[in-house]
Formats: C-alpha cells, structure tokens, sequence
C-alpha cells in the first residue's frame, strides 16, 4: 500500500493523512481541555469568593486563606 492507493471512490491515502492527523490534533486538544478545565474546576471547590471591605479587591481565595491577597487584611476581622 502507498500513498496513491485508493480507498474510497477517488480519494488515496495520501489525501487522507491531512485529515487523520487534523482528527487526531483536534482528540488531543479537546483531551487537553478536557484535562486542565477539569484540574481548574478541583481547584474552584477548595476556594471562595471574596471581596475585601478595606481594599475593595475581589476575586476567588482560597478557602484556607486567611488574609487579603493584596492588603494582607486579616479577612476574619472584615466580616
Ligand atoms: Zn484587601
């Protein structure tokens, strides 16, 4: 079997390896989404949403987190 040799009406399989190899960069790119989306919503459980009454930051901290990310307030303190 070579490149030329025909596997459906006119198509070879040299015009068939492009779509192959898109096939199988696209399985991969939507298995690495699929891997860091879900790495991204584990790390989601373990924090919180918070927004700070001293520097008006707010964001996703984590759950254990007891001072601001930015001006270090203690958060116990602010609610
Ligand atoms: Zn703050």
């Amino acid at each position: 079997m070579n490149l030329d040799t025909i596997i459906l009406n006119d198509m070879t399989v040299g015009q068939l390896l492009p779509w192959i190899g898109g096939a199988a960069l696209l399985w991969f790119i939507v298995k690495l989404y699929r891997f860091l989306f879900a790495k991204k919503k584990v790390n989601l459980q373990h924090t919180v949403y918070f927004a700070c009454g001293h520097c008006q930051w707010e964001g996703q901290i984590s759950k254990f987190g007891t001072h601001c990310p930015k001006c270090n307030a203690a958060i116990g303190d602010l609610e």
